[in-house]
């Protein structure tokens, strides 16, 4: 197993970490732990050669560049996921931040809660308005869980200072497309809309970020505002190595299939000797109802589902026996939109809101969360949440643990 970070994160639980409901060391699983008889190599794939059966790894910490040394092998299974998918926007790559890592979701919450400090604490009336206007661009998953958990976090929060009040707080939805959740059935999006509404938050729909210089956010619809928090979730793009590889790949870059995850060959055969799952993957979806979702869309329940298969199939390649087709089950999809606030579809196809999609969504996450152990850490977090009064410090100064110790020494 070669992996640049010596854990899985869970992430559809990122946005309760974000939120504080989940302690950060509870979404991550350690692979040494649940791979004992597996080497883990905290490394990067820096290239994949199939046809000579290579790959190139490089060990260097994070940021560095190190000389890449090869690893031969027999059989091979890619699934490096994906990235988020960023676009050239002036002023986005100094002040957005992105959401999809434990690192990202502590950041995040304590960005939000110092904002809240610097907002009650300045006598500057422009300081405090941006520093309390937060904006997500992005209207899927990460995006709608992310808001919702932080403005409801940020809404208790606010009750502990003495000049700032919830209605104080903007929070801002820019999505480019006419409606949010494009994973959920429009009804079930378009009740997520109205709660988000009617908590206040400013969604705009068929909307672009055009520009965020000097945090300034300058919107299509003509609008234009300072905001000290800029956080994008919108959409993701295959994982760049994959360019890296000899490997077939579809218009969007994800590595082509054949329905029982093996890679497919120039002759519409399997390549041999290579299986890709997740959202690295074009797995062709069977109840695909137009050519526009003829793949597996890129969500959790398609990437554990395809994991689990991948691990038969190969089995099975070993073992001379058949290889199986991947066919989903009916997606059960749901997203908590804060403490006892939800919306969920069933599994026989019924739409569950409030308190109910709420506890179903927790429900479901604590099943499919992997390793026992984090399952029983994750629930004990919840319970202790539910006990006492909610975590609402900011813990930025850790993510500088060096700036005290740098103070001490004179100017140079
Ligand atoms: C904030 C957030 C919330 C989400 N919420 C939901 C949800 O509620 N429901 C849902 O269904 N889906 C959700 N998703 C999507 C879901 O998390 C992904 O679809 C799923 O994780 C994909 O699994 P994967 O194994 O393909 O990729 P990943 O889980 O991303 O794993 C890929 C791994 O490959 C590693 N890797 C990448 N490049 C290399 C390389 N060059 N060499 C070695 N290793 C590499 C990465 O470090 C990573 O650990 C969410 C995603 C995010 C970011």
């Amino acid at each position: 197993m070669v992996e640049p970070q010596p854990y899985l994160t869970y992430h559809p639980l990122l946005a309760e970490v974000a939120a504080g409901s989940i302690d950060p060391r509870h979404v991550v699983v350690p692979l040494r732990r649940v791979l004992p008889d597996c080497r883990v190599m905290t490394a990067r794939v820096t290239r994949i050669e199939h046809a000579t059966r290579r790959v190139w790894v490089d060990a260097a910490p994070r940021g560095e560049r190190g000389v890449p040394t090869e690893l031969p092998y027999d059989l091979l299974v890619v699934a490096p996921g994906s990235v988020s998918r960023t676009a050239p926007i002036p002023g986005l790559a100094e002040h957005g931040m992105g959401f999809g890592s434990v690192g990202e979701a502590v950041a995040l919450r304590n960005h939000v809660l110092e904002q809240l400090d610097l907002a009650s604490s300045t006598r500057d009336p422009a300081l405090r308005q941006s520093a309390l206007t937060f904006v997500f661009v992005g209207a899927g998953y990460a995006g709608v869980g992310a808001l919702a958990e932080l403005e409801d976090m940020a809404r208790y929060a606010a009750k502990g200072y003495h000049n700032l009040t919830a209605e104080d707080l903007r929070w801002v939805l820019v999505e480019a497309t006419g409606r949010i959740l494009p994973e959920e059935s429009p009804e079930l999006a378009a009740h997520t809309l109205a709660e988000l509404r009617d908590r206040s938050v400013d969604v705009r729909l068929s909307t672009t970020l055009d520009s965020a210089v000097d945090q300034v956010m300058v919107l299509s619809d003509g609008s234009r505002f300072a905001a000290r928090t800029l956080v994008w979730t919108a959409g993701v793009r295959p994982a760049p190595l994959l360019r890296d590889t000899d490997l077939p790949l579809d218009v969007t870059g994800r590595v082509r299939c054949l329905p029982t995850l093996q890679v497919l060959g120039p002759d519409g055969d399997p390549l041999p000797g290579v299986w890709a799952a997740g959202d690295c993957a074009a797995v062709p979806d069977p109840a695909a109802l137009t050519a526009a979702t003829a793949y597996c869309a890129p969500n959790a329940q398609h990437a554990l589902a395809q994991a689990r298969l991948l691990a038969e199939n190969l089995a099975a390649a070993l073992d001379s026996r058949p290889q199986t087709p991947y066919r989903p089950e009916r997606l059960d999809c749901s997203t908590s939109l804060g403490l006892r606030r939800g919306v969920a579809h069933t599994r026989s196809g019924g739409q569950l809101t409030g308190r109910r999609a709420w506890w179903l969504h927790r429900a479901r996450h604590l099943r499919r969360l992997p390793s026992f152990d984090r399952r029983v850490r994750v629930l004990a977090d919840w319970v202790l949440a539910g006990l006492f009064n909610r975590e609402v410090v900011s813990l930025g100064a850790v993510e500088h643990p060096r700036s005290e110790f740098e103070a001490g020494f004179p100017p140079q």
